[in-house]
């Protein structure tokens, strides 16, 4: 181990967007926990986790924020978002109005967060592949354009959890690196 890097620290708080039952709280209960809640109900009290990540043998503190149930538009604060140096943002693969309204979350984030916010577009629920209603290429070429990094996930069986919260940390790590 490199005793010179003891002592350095590195906090990104990273925010989860995207509408009400999308699967923003089991994702982070998930990723922080390795938790899944079938009858999840708004999270309260709790306004982030904490999540330790190992990159390039420095530790990396993730600071991860949930809505606690303000999804309706523009209800999320601009306190939300403040200092935000990572996004997930979230649909449901199985709802398609949960797709559409990528885009205003996406202006939210122009709004209240710095350009240089790492952006991961997060289609989750990939374990319902029966009832899906956006697929898979719908979802990368909105990622294009927009110029997000793109995943689906599932919160219920684990798929690219990890791998997409670790994705977003590392784009910021490199950004400041
Ligand atoms: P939030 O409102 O975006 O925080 O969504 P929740 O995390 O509360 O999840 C809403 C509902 O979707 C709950 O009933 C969850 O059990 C369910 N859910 C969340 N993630 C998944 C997933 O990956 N797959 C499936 N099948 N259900 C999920
Ligand atoms: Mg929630």
């Amino acid at each position: 181990e490199d005793n010179e890097e003891v002592g350095e620290e590195y906090l990104f708080k990273i925010v989860l967007i995207g509408d009400s039952a999308v699967g923003k709280s089991n994702l982070l209960s998930r990723f922080a926990r390795n938790e899944f809640d079938t009858n999840s109900k708004a999270t309260i009290g709790v306004e982030f986790q904490t999540q330790v990540v190992e990159i390039e043998g420095k530790e990396v503190k993730a600071q991860i924020w949930d809505t606690a149930g303000q999804e309706r538009f523009r209800a999320v604060t601009s306190a939300y978002y403040r200092g935000a140096v990572g996004a997930l943002v979230v649909y449901d693969i199985s709802r398609r109005t949960t797709f559409d309204s990528i885009k205003r979350w996406l202006e939210e984030l122009t709004i209240h967060c710095d350009t240089t916010v790492a952006r991961m577009l997060v289609g989750n629920k990939c374990d319902l592949e029966n009832i899906r209603e956006v697929s898979i290429e719908e979802g990368k070429s909105l990622a294009e354009e927009e110029g997000l990094f793109f995943m689906e996930t599932s919160a219920l069986d684990s798929t690219n959890v990890q791998t997409a919260f670790e994705i977003v940390i590392r784009e910021i790590y490199n950004n400041i690196s």
